[in-house]
């Protein structure tokens, strides 16, 4: 059986780690088993937007020649596809005939087995949850070759490891899932810019007839000004029935080469910030479904900003009740460090369904934060991840690339505490 297999210098997003992997590109499930069948330990890789280490290994199978949109309702708004199909070939299809993702995360260069292997989240978690609310089923290829389908009914174990399990259990080949229907593709946008961590905190808890919720922080301002930002907030608009509705997705902007070493640097980010809340007046205004759901999508190879270093993101989720006091001290911890985060981004999350246990939102808020890779960032981390670790929280598997083993937990310890994390790392080894 011939299929790609060739060797290659891989990364995720972030651009840290960086491998030399054999990557595998199968056309079709029968050439999926084959390469499956033939290595001993291997992961699968959809397209490659994780940020850390999640789908880096000696061995990858990338499922990006699984590219067919196989089943589409237009009565129900009921999908199946290939697990290689990316969200953005799916809005292509789904808007001009009235239907979006329940659940869709700031970027649609993502493939549909990437969704659901980290049970991605949205802006709107408290209301609609994870990706795999809406799962209806996928397929499954086993280390052994065997195809499962799995859903909320049928090998339900199966199908809950599998949501935010980063492939752990197998190659997903196929997911069906529910979209949710719209009448227009404006999103109608309030923003509230906040003076200092008091007000954001309290800005983003309220708001509740809004669906979509997010809020900007500035990482490095203090004293009275400390934690300040805006907060955004937005829901679909209803629309006129006879106009057209089309997904026009902005010409991006290109970032050609690898800035220098240092160019994102505290000063540089200072002014950044500064520059960031004047531009972002506060007030309603109506944005297309491009602009308000994938902004990072409108600057191509943004990640070549932070250098051929690259980057480290670190996102936690903290439970309501430490989550105020906790984000602070976090804040706090990262001031009195070299390091400087660039993009910082809170939301917060809801319940979720208690089979979800692998799904990274719990109850509370979450906080992502970009730090250009510098030698101190590791011991940053280490640090912050104690502050998670005392305060009931986790980190998000799909942006890490050197958290503390301890913090691959999860609630259930039906693996152990790092033991799953460390299976994890190596995977589907039969
Ligand atoms: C700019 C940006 C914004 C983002 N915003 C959000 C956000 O708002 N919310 C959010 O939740 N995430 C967000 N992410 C993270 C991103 O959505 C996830 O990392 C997603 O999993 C990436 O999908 P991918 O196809 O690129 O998968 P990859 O990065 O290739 O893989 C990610 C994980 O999924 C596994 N995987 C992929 N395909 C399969 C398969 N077919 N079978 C089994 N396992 C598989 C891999 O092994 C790996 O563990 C963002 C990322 C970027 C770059």
């Amino acid at each position: 059986m011939t299929y790609p297999v060739e060797q290659q210098t891989l990364s995720g997003w972030a651009n840290y780690p960086v491998v030399q992997a054999e990557v595998a590109t199968p056309p079709d499930r029968e050439a999926v088993r084959d390469y499956v069948l033939k290595q001993e330990r291997l992961i699968a890789r959809g397209n490659g937007k994780s940020y850390g280490d999640a789908a880096l290994a000696p061995h990858v199978l990338s499922t990006l020649a699984l590219r067919q949109i196989t089943h589409f309702d237009p009565a129900t708004g009921i999908i199946e596809c290939e697990a290689g199909v990316l969200l953005s070939d799916i809005l292509q299809l789904v808007v001009p005939q009235g239907w979006f993702f329940y659940v869709t995360p700031g970027i649609k260069s993502i493939t549909v087995g990437g969704a659901v292997a980290s049970d991605v989240h949205g802006k709107n978690h408290p209301e609609h949850g994870c990706f795999s609310n809406h799962l209806i089923s996928f397929e499954l290829m086993t280390a052994s070759g065997a195809v499962i389908r799995c859903s909320k009914e049928s090998n339900a174990d199966l199908f809950w490891q599998s949501c935010g399990g980063m492939g752990w259990t197998g190659v997903i080949l196929s997911a069906r899932f529910q979209l949710r229907p719209i009448r227009s593709t404006q999103m109608q946008q309030l923003t509230v810019r906040a003076a200092n961590w008091e007000q954001l905190f309290a800005a983003l808890s309220g708001h509740s007839d809004y669906e979509y919720a997010a809020a900007w922080v500035d990482g490095l301002s203090s004293g009275q000004h400390f934690g300040r930002g805006a907060a955004f907030f937005a829901r679909h608009l209803e629309g006129e029935e006879s106009a057209p509705l089309v997904f026009q997705e902005k010409k991006p902007r290109n970032v050609p080469f690898y800035a220098p070493a240092g160019l994102l640097n505290p000063w540089s980010i200072r002014l950044h910030n500064a520059l960031y809340l004047r531009k972002k007046p506060p007030g309603e205004q109506t944005v297309d479904l491009d602009t308000y759901f994938y902004p990072l999508d409108g600057v191509r190879n943004w990640n070549r900003l932070y250098g051929r270093r690259g980057f480290v993101q670190y996102q936690f989720c903290l439970p309501e009740e430490t989550a105020f006091d906790g984000i602070a001290q976090v804040l706090q911890t990262i001031q009195k460090s070299p390091d400087a985060p660039f993009l910082t981004v809170l939301k917060r999350h809801g319940a979720r369904p208690p089979e979800a246990k692998y799904s990274f939102p719990i109850r509370g808020y979450s906080l992502a934060l970009d730090f250009p890779r510098t030698r101190t960032v590791f011991a940053l981390v280490r640090a912050l991840d104690e502050l998670v670790w005392n305060a009931g929280g986790k980190i998000y598997l799909t942006k890490d690339a050197c958290s503390d083993g301890k913090m691959g937990r999860v609630e259930t310890g039906d693996f152990g505490e790092g033991k799953w994390w460390s299976a994890l790392r190596g995977r589907i080894g039969k």
